[in-house]
């Protein structure tokens, strides 16, 4: 009816990626043999999924070069890059401004880690599953590599970031795997 406002729209993608954006998260390449060649891409949509068994995930574009390797060589390496390392992160998303960024590979359990990361997980496929445009790797850790406890490489809002706060190891971690003894539930009518 005339005056009244358009019923809103399914969202779009650019509103998507902007909301997403919002989720600050750390960066990562992901690496995988391909015959002899390396094969690496930056990702950030990584997560641990499990602890028994070990298990963690990453969403890769169904048409990424990288995706080709994973299937071929049916083993990947997670490698969670530090503060210093934006030019990596640039160089394997593609970015021109990353072309002469200097990096290293070493041999690993499957597949070639990145020398310098804050920690890397080497992984054999467990499951692939398909989801859009993206295709669900899910990934068993056969090894983990610990590096310097070093700040991380941020991604928020669309840019490389740092962490505001001057970096200190806190005294007692909190561990997100940690389940309550007693659930909590919220009364609708006394909230309400
Ligand atoms: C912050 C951020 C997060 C992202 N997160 C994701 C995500 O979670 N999932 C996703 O699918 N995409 C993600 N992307 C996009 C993805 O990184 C790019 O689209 C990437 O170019 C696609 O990967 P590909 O395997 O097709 O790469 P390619 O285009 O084959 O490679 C990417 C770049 O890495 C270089 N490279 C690859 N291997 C080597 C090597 N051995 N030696 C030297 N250089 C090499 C290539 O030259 C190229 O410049 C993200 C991008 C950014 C910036």
């Amino acid at each position: 009816m005339a005056g009244e406002p358009a019923a809103p729209g399914p969202p779009d993608a650019q509103a998507f990626r902007r909301v997403m954006g919002r989720f600050a998260t750390g960066v990562t390449v992901v690496t995988a043999w391909f015959g002899r060649e390396v094969r690496g891409m930056t990702a950030n949509a990584f997560c641990s999924v499990s602890l028994e068994p070990l298990l963690l995930l990453v969403s890769v574009h169904e048409d990424a070069r990288l995706l080709e390797a994973v299937r071929a060589s049916g083993a990947f390496a997670v490698n969670i890059l530090g503060a210093d390392q934006e030019p990596l992160a640039r160089r394997f998303a593609g970015a021109e401004g990353g072309r002469f960024a200097e990096f290293r590979f070493e041999p690993w359990e499957g597949a070639p880690r990145l020398a310098g990361c804050l920690g890397a997980a080497a992984c054999t496929v467990e499951t692939l599953v398909p989801a859009g445009d993206h295709v669900l790797v899910l990934g068993r850790v056969r090894a983990l590599h610990e590096g310097a406890l070093a700040p991380p490489l941020v991604f928020w809002a669309g840019g490389y970031r740092r962490l505001a706060e001057p970096h200190a190891v806190p005294a007692e971690p909190i561990d997100p795997f940690a389940r309550r003894a007693e659930p909590i539930y919220y009364d609708e009518r006394e909230t309400g």
